[in-house]
């Protein structure tokens, strides 16, 4: 199969890649063509993800079609943009048929859940990787950015923690578990839902926003830095899974929601007042935390007594810790 037959069979002709709001001209031409009102910004993100870096070699290519849309798209949902379309950069050892069939099927189904049309891409021969550069549209002084958060500002999640952290030993069948177990967890992380919808709920109510993809401590730690003020965390608030807690016990289920990747729920800072509205509208926001004046990420147990713990998410290039020290793998 040659690379426009590839192209055309599995993307071009994709029930996601037929047009929608905001899709002027999508695969076929040089470029795509997106709109975006005079009173609107584009917000645009890459993400890239490397076999055996950022999952696992081999791995099943419908989840990985779901998986990598995923997580471009949250990073739309932290921003407080509406969906608009990606484009696939694909690298591929070979073009085998079935995996094609079975990665556009996840690619689509992801793309459906997240309203994200297929406007374009980029397929090359070499060792498998992804990069999905997502598009949205925000209205001008909307987007959620990291800079705002204010003293006084309460400190929320969009959902429960670390069950994308505790599947990893299971996608890497590191560890034997019951599917019943297993299955719940496992379905975090190979399917995170981006929180699209809350994320423009946020909008003009959140002084700050991100998606949590390295770890609830590390991420919140660039709140902190961006807004220049101090994150404390009540470890008891931060919201788990009744999956996470059959599986496994305290402190280790603890451990995984403040620090474990992979989860895309948002995290966010504003006025207290907005949350029972939040709330009373059906998101799972929970409260986990306050903004003060000061700097960096404070953990407090139940006595409201400071603990020490390392707030540091996953980095490929770290400044100091060499990769055998690694306790977590790559998230972003
Ligand atoms: P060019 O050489 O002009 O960059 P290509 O031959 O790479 O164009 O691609 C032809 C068309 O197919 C373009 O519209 C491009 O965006 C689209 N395309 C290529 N690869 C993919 C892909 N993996 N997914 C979606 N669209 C793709
Ligand atoms: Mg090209």
């Amino acid at each position: 199969m040659g690379e426009f037959e590839l192209i055309r069979q599995y993307f071009a002709a994709a029930p996601c890649a037929q047009g929608g709001a905001g899709v002027v001209l999508g695969i076929g031409d040089d470029c795509a063509l997106l709109e975006v009102a005079a009173d609107e910004h584009l917000a645009v993100s890459t993400d890239t993800l490397v076999a055996g870096v950022h999952f696992p070699d081999p791995c099943d290519a419908f989840l990985l079609g779901q998986r990598a849309l995923a997580v471009a798209a949250s990073d739309l949902a932290a921003m407080g943009a509406a969906p608009l379309g990606f484009t696939l950069a694909l690298t591929l050892p070979q073009a085998d048929p079935l995996w094609l069939q079975a990665f556009a099927h996840g690619l689509g189904v992801m793309a459906q859940a997240c309203r994200l049309v297929l406007v374009g891409g980029d397929t090359t021969r070499g060792p498998l990787s992804l990069t999905l550069t997502v598009f949205g549209r925000v209205p001008r002084g909307q987007a959620l950015r990291r800079c705002g958060a204010r003293p006084g500002d309460v400190l929320c999640v969009g959902g429960a923690l670390g069950d994308a952290a505790a599947a990893l030993p299971l996608v890497l069948g590191q560890r034997p578990v019951a599917a019943t177990l297993a299955d719940p967890l496992l379905a975090r992380y190979w399917s995170p839902q981006p929180q699209l919808d809350l994320g423009i709920a946020l909008r003009g109510r959140a002084t700050a926003a991100l998606d949590i993809s390295d770890g609830l401590l590390g991420d919140c730690g660039h709140i902190a830095a961006a807004s220049a003020v101090a994150l404390y965390i009540e470890q008891e608030r931060v919201p788990l899974s009744a999956a996470l807690r059959a599986l496994l016990p305290m402190p280790e289920a603890r451990q995984c929601a403040l620090s474990g990747g992979d989860d895309y729920v948002l995290a966010f800072t504003l006025p207290a007042g907005h949350v029972p509205a939040l709330q009373a509208a059906g998101w799972p926001v929970a409260v986990i935390g306050r903004v003060e004046a000061g700097q960096g990420v404070h953990l407090l147990d139940a006595e409201g007594r400071v603990l020490n713990v390392p707030a540091q998410g996953y980095q490929h290039f770290p400044a100091t810790a060499p990769v055998s020290e690694r306790s977590s793998g790559p998230q972003d």
